[in-house]
């Protein structure tokens, strides 16, 4: 089966009509069909032979094969039953490949990571890598992030728009939480925009490969992780208002207190958020932090 260009039209209407299976919109099932794509998402990861590579959503296993050729073990996830019977025929002739049936935003992906470590001393790195279901793009990144998932990189697809957002720099329309989330975390490359086109079914929108690899060290010194986040949180919660509008009532501080402390740390109390880069993010929440120290 590793011969069939799994990738074809013709191979995802054959496999489907053998097995019976029908694609699910709300799974965010749309599978790729160009080879181009599929090597330049496999060319950015860098997997190599010694690698342990994370699949997300492996569908009907375009991308899984391809990293199986290179990595030492591939483990990829994929919730949709209907599907394994059919990666069981389309990965039969891998041996190093293992699948889990599983919703991959209830799965404990560190421990999947270290038992595989454990069992494969010859394991170096860890790639992470997927066509994103795009209804969950956002919080599966997050929780590979925020979960300290012991992976060096992580490289996707995703629809552009959010792509735009994480890749955004300080100043521009789409930069919000999740960019300063994303980049704080990780040093993020962008890899190739993808015409809706090589999809099938044809998604309504347009989308993007990502690079993320996860930084060894953070970019910004704090004193409290999560007085980041709650500064970042606060500071985007309202767009259209000022930082010293969104940011009063943080910790029971209150308009006046919280524009002397912005004028402190010379950020004017009148800009937006969208304007502030990390290193502002992380010295506001480091002084909030000091004002209010077990807030
Ligand atoms: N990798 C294949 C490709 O590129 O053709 C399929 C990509 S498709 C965009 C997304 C895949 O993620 C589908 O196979 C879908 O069933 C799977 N999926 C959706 N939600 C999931 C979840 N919560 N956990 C694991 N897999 C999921």
């Amino acid at each position: 089966m590793s011969q069939m260009k799994l990738y074809s039209h013709e191979a995802i209407k054959n496999l489907g009509a053998a097995h019976g299976f029908k694609m699910t919109k709300s799974l965010g099932q749309n599978f790729l069909t160009d080879k181009n794509i599929i090597d330049r998402i496999i060319d950015a990861t860098g997997i190599g032979p010694d690698d342990l590579v994370i699949e997300i959503g492996p569908g009907l296993g375009v991308l899984t094969c391809e990293a199986a050729r290179l990595a030492r073990r591939v483990i990829a996830i994929e919730i949709d039953k209907a599907l394994i019977p059919i990666l069981g025929v389309t990965l039969g002739d891998f041996s190093n490949i293992e699948i889990i049936n599983r919703d991959v935003l209830k799965t404990d992906i560190t421990d999947i990571i270290e038992k595989a470590k454990a069992e494969n001393p010859g394991i170096a790195g860890v790639k992470v890598i997927g066509n994103l279901p795009y209804y969950i793009t956002t919080p599966i990144i997050m929780k590979l992030l925020e979960e300290g998932t012991p992976a060096d990189s992580i490289t996707v697809m995703m629809q552009k728009e959010v792509a735009e957002r994480i890749c955004a720099p300080a100043g521009v329309k789409s930069y919000g939480a999740l960019s300063v989330a994303v980049q704080y975390y990780c040093d993020v490359t962008k890899v190739a925009d993808v015409p809706k086109e090589v999809f099938v079914p044809r998604p309504k929108v347009d989308s993007a490969v990502l690079r993320l690899d996860v930084r060894s060290e953070k970019p910004v010194d704090l004193i409290d992780e999560n007085m980041f986040f709650v500064c970042i949180k606060a500071g985007f919660s309202q767009r259209r208002k000022t930082l010293l509008n969104c940011m009063t009532g943080l910790r029971g501080m209150d308009k006046a207190a919280m524009r002397s402390l912005l004028e402190e740390i010379d950020i004017d109390p009148m800009r937006r958020a969208e304007t502030l880069t990390i290193e502002e993010f992380a010295k506001l929440a480091n002084r909030v932090k000091k004002e209010v120290p077990n807030g």
